[in-house]
């Protein structure tokens, strides 16, 4: 039954990266187009950001070196469903 249950959450991630993608638009980050093939969306208590790939590997690396680290939970990574 799991693999159910992780199958849909899957595609729910997938439906949500696709809709902030859509609503977004480009990335607030350097401006180009997203795709969400290489984007990834970050949600922290009610604030969501989507970004392209390199803009949130950049944002992660600003904070890993502030000593915050975001929850695996709290991202939807584009990248890893290729
Ligand atoms: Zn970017």
């Amino acid at each position: 039954m799991s693999f159910l249950i992780d199958g849909m959450v899957g595609e729910l991630n997938r439906q949500l990266l696709r809709y902030a993608v859509g609503r977004a638009i480009s990335c607030p980050g350097c401006k180009t187009i997203l795709d969400e093939r290489d984007s990834v969306l970050v949600t922290v208590g009610k604030t969501s950001v989507v970004q392209c790939g390199d803009c949130h590997d950049e944002t992660v690396h600003k904070l890993e070196t502030r000593g915050v680290s975001l929850l695996a939970d709290d991202v939807i990574d584009g990248r890893a469903s290729r």
